[in-house]
């Protein structure tokens, strides 16, 4: 089967699909996206992307382009055509399109773009190893709370760590606490047990998953602290992690070269991984 991208009501062939010059979203970064997560036909965390992109929109003031439910039935129909029982669903939402001025357009209707993929799931050897992260000055803008496609600084943050031989980056804000990964959130174990993750504010996007561990974590009886920490703190913990919709959590073995714990992923971070897993599987997280 080809592959089929939704573009503004259409169903279209995945090369044939395309955006006008003019749309705000390729001019001026003027838009949000979402990536979900589905397993065997089933959305994980629907509600959760759902709630999170209609904030998005809610705090750039681009306008609903259509109510929950015939989004989810859009959802639900660029899965069907492309014929993929797992993979991730990206939807993307513009301002719309209209001439090139900075100001919002007036009655202008918002852009819609869904596309959908398979995806590798990180193999056993990656999970095994842990990945290696590589901190680097947070150059983003104020309000990362909002899933804005505006991905530059986290192109350039992800390019770094790739040059350096990392998996990611761990932004590090002024005062020298990390923030978030360019595209994950960032976690530690501490000496006595506690998990520890940035509180949610402007300067982090509150991560789908990361709210899910959260949940699990403390149902399983772990202590969990909000509050910032640095990469000294993070290279001095006993376990760190990462988590994200693709990447679910991942041992972080390696900061800045500094091995983190034993050089092994830690303990709670593989069972939270699995616990996380077969949410997923039995699409409970749904
Ligand atoms: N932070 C940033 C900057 C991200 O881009 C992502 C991925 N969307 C995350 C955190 C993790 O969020 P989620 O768990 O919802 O995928």
């Amino acid at each position: 089967m080809s592959r089929v991208a939704y573009v503004n009501g259409q169903y279209l062939p995945f090369r044939a699909a395309g955006v006008h010059v003019e749309d705000r979203g390729f001019q001026f970064a003027d838009g949000v996206y979402e990536v979900v997560y589905f397993h065997q036909g089933r959305l994980i965390d629907e509600t959760g992307h759902l709630d999170r992109l209609e904030r998005s929109l809610r705090e750039l003031s681009i306008a609903e382009p259509m109510s929950r439910r015939a989004l989810q039935a859009v959802m639900r129909e660029i899965i069907r055509r492309n014929v993929i029982a797992s993979g991730i669903l990206y939807i993307q939402i513009t301002r719309g399109v209209a001439r090139r001025d900075h100001p919002f357009p007036v009655g202008v209707a918002p852009g819609v773009v869904m596309t959908v993929r398979r995806i590798k799931p990180t193999s056993a050897a990656t999970v095994a190893a842990g990945v290696a992260v590589v901190s680097t000055p947070d150059i983003r803008w104020k309000r990362c709370d909002i899933k804005s496609v505006s991905l530059l600084p986290n192109v350039l943050m992800k390019q770094t760590a790739k040059q350096a031989g990392a998996y990611e980056a761990w932004m590090v804000d002024e005062r020298g606490f990390v923030t978030e990964g360019a595209s994950t959130n960032a976690w530690i174990v501490t000496a006595d047990g506690e998990l520890v993750t940035r509180e949610t504010s402007s300067a982090i996007l509150n991560g789908i998953t990361r709210i899910a561990l959260i949940a699990l974590a403390r149902q399983a009886g772990v202590r969990v602290v909000e509050r910032p920490f640095t990469i000294a703190e993070a290279q001095a913990a006993k376990e760190a992690f990462l988590s994200s919709t693709t990447s679910y959590v991942l041992p972080v073995t390696r900061i800045d070269g500094h091995p983190v714990g034993d050089g092994k992923p830690g303990p709670l971070t593989l069972n939270l991984r699995q616990s996380y897993e077969s949410t997923v599987v039995r699409g409970v997280a749904a």
